[in-house]
């Protein structure tokens, strides 16, 4: 995994499950959630996984963000 560069479909998706479980460092988290906020797809996979994990920090910028309507695990 490169670090440096920007996040792809692949990159984001392969570190999915790290950003749920908090394993993942800032720097790369940022890139994450930047590309997922601007890829539909991503961002669909990602709400299909996240479930209750991510309520409060969704993007402003986030297009289509269906919220459960239930609150979710502590806001990391
Ligand atoms: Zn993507």
């Amino acid at each position: 995994m490169r670090l440096t560069e920007p996040a792809t479909c692949d990159t984001t998706r392969a570190a999915l499950d790290d950003y749920l479980r908090h394993r993942l460092p800032p720097g790369r988290r940022r890139r994450l959630v930047d590309h997922v906020v601007q890829c539909v797809r991503c961002m669909r996979v990602f709400t299909d996984v996240r479930e209750s994990a991510w309520t409060a920090a969704t993007p402003t910028r986030a297009p289509h963000v269906r919220r459960t309507g239930r609150p979710g695990g502590p806001y990391v």
